[in-house]
């Protein structure tokens, strides 16, 4: 059974605790804010939550997390960020203002910030997850302030979730969840919902990782 850290500096890093917690395949979670905690050999896999992706780098440096977390993400052990987490992950962050931002990198795509604009901060739709268990059922995908994914390296990246935006119902949709690996990115917010199946996705996604290391 796996203990699975959460990064604790800020955002909803709770809710993940919650559901993580009550799922089979799971010893413990543990709320991580040290570099010996990231660095905890017994931690086999993390969570980044959703938040404010500035505000989390900016704790995350002060802290001196950043370099842990660069080498956690770089030993191959599972990770998975959800919406500030996921930007955080990205290898390019483009954000609405200017002004650089400091990533921890790691997941070959680009993503864009704020994406869906001030008039819908916050949303909920109804995802097809072909990959999660009974694909039929939508997944309530809880979009606040959400990035979405511009781009990815497709000979690494797999993109697992769509969903239409204004102005482009015709294209495919916009990329809102990838798996590169080791490595779990969604746009939305699992945690804040009844549906426990990508927390689940993830646990499998953490002992398929491990059992191949
Ligand atoms: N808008 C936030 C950011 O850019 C992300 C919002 C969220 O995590 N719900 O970091």
């Amino acid at each position: 059974p796996l203990r699975i850290g959460v990064l604790a500096l800020q955002g909803a890093f709770a809710e993940h605790q919650h559901v993580l917690a009550r799922l089979p395949g799971v010893e413990s979670t543990v709320q991580v804010r040290t570099a010996a905690a990231i660095e905890d050999p017994t931690l086999d896999a993390l969570v980044l939550p959703g938040g404010e992706s500035t505000t989390m780098a900016l704790i995350a440096e002060r802290s001196g997390l950043m370099d842990p977390l660069r080498a956690f993400v770089k030993s191959g052990k599972p990770v998975w960020g959800t919406c500030a987490g996921m930007i955080l992950l990205s290898n390019t962050a483009h954000a609405t203002k200017a002004g650089g931002q400091n990533l921890i990198g790691g997941l070959a795509v680009t993503v864009k910030r704020n994406a869906f604009g001030a008039q819908v901060d916050s949303f909920v739709a109804d995802l097809s997850i072909p990959t999660l268990i009974n694909p039929e059922t939508p997944f309530p995908g809880v979009f606040i302030r959400a990035p979405i994914i511009e781009s990815v390296d497709e000979k690494e990246v797999e993109v697992l979730a769509r969903v239409p935006r204004k102005g482009e119902e015709n294209s495919e949709g916009s990329i809102v969840a990838v798996r590169q690996g080791h490595i779990l990115a969604t746009a939305f917010h699992p945690e804040l919902t009844e549906d426990d199946r990508f927390h689940r996705y993830f646990v499998d996604m953490a002992h398929q990782v491990i059992k191949q290391k």
